[in-house]
């Protein structure tokens, strides 16, 4: 909780009731069972609190939980079946129809589509406003429920000084949230700054493997035991046991991953600067906002009309088309494609973006060996 033990030292802490073992077991049960009439009754009048379902609890998802909430200095975490599963069920145990939600613009592209598909049908007011505006006008929350931030956003990476934001917020008696992913603990705690209720994707830098979908939220023990009592059980979008383990197992080395992804974030800002197909870097670091202290390996970058971009994402090697990032693989997503999206207007297309955009996320091989791939692939695609 107010541990005051670095980062990296907590993440690598052995678990206290472990018997020895260095890592938790894994209780691949979905019951537990009683070992008399009176201690299964005593468990459901509340007179104890031994695991009964593993829908609600389960001790390879509370170990993780546990070490989450030390990680982002909170006083307990809820882990759950993805990070769209963490953000429905939050925003569901704390709004309700006629309530007002203030958004940042460039949210998460399915927390869009949750809120305009989802909750506002049910009759929940929606308003999205560009970052800057939570810190700038202390009266934009006046009217509302829960502020809903993302700092630094997705795909434009506008980072937030989110101790402004928490303050203008308390004084209107808002409920503040930030969507954390892109950061992680190591690089920033937004509950020491003062907001309500951290929520992470999990898939991304926690697992670090891209071998996991999951997600995670962290805050004071009423706002947990709020949504333990409402969202988890009944819409039952629980962390499973395996990939509780495997998120343990991501939290052991995420602080030294974070340390790579940002020497070789650093080295691409400074190389790019002198590159001059490049208009525009986005990608926050250490002091760019209160309370942000590193940079990590998810940027963009817009491109002048002299790259093409098909042809530069098809010459990288290193770099594979996809989705998701935080991972160990390089990984590139250029905004076309997001901007190309069928169905649905998603956040994109809606507050618009440069179609010269790509997004780029480094992973864990060598930075030099990033950069000539980089270079290369746009010699390649230079008109
Ligand atoms: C991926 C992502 C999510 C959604 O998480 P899932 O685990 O894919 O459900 C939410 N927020 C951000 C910023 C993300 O990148």
């Amino acid at each position: 909780m107010s541990d005051r033990r670095d980062i990296a030292t907590l993440l690598a802490a052995v678990l206290p009731d472990s018997d020895g073992a260095v890592t938790p077991p894994i209780v691949q049960t979905s019951l537990f069972t009683f070992d008399s009439y009176k201690s299964f009754e005593d468990r459901m009048a509340g007179r104890s609190d031994s695991a009964i379902y593993t829908r609600v609890e389960n001790p390879t998802v509370a170990a993780f939980e546990k070490l989450m909430a030390e990680a982002e200095q909170g006083e307990a975490a809820v882990g759950f079946a993805s990070g769209m599963a963490a953000i429905s069920s939050t925003l569901l145990a704390f709004v309700k129809p006629g309530d007002r939600i203030a958004c940042v613009e460039h949210v998460y592209p399915d927390t869009f589509r949750f809120l305009e598909r989802m909750l506002r049908p049910f009759g929940v007011h929606i308003e999205y406003h560009a970052p800057e505006r939570f810190v700038d006008d202390p009266e934009l929350l006046a009217d509302v429920t829960l502020a809903y931030l993302e700092s630094p956003g997705s795909l434009v990476f506008e980072a937030i000084d989110l101790r402004r934001a928490a303050e203008h917020a308390k004084r209107h008696n808002v409920l503040t949230m930030v969507d954390n992913s892109w950061a992680s603990p190591v690089f920033q705690r937004p509950l020491t700054l003062g907001i309500d209720i951290v929520i992470h994707s999990a898939s991304k830098y926690i697992s670090g493997h891209s071998d996991t979908v999951a997600g995670v939220v962290v805050a004071s023990l009423d706002h947990i035991a709020r949504i333990r009592d409402l969202t988890l059980p009944l819409l039952g979008a629980k962390l499973a046991p395996f990939e509780a383990f495997l998120l343990t197992r991501g939290l052991r080395t995420l602080h030294a991953r974070m340390m790579q992804h940002q020497a070789a974030a650093n080295m691409f800002v400074d190389r790019l600067a002198a590159i001059p197909q490049v208009r525009q870097v986005n990608s926050p670091g250490a002091n760019d906002a209160p309370g942000l202290t590193g940079r990590s390996g998810l940027m963009s970058i817009e491109f002048d009309d002299s790259v093409d971009i098909a042809k530069f994402s098809d010459a990288l090697n290193l770099f594979r088309l996809g989705v998701s990032w935080g991972g160990f693989e390089s990984l590139i997503l250029p905004a076309r494609v997001g901007l190309a999206q069928a169905g649905e207007q998603n956040s994109m297309q809606k507050f618009g973006v440069s179609p010269n955009l790509v997004r780029l996320n480094l992973g864990l091989e060598s930075a030099d060996d990033l950069w000539a791939d980089f270079t290369s692939a746009l010699a390649k695609s230079t008109a």
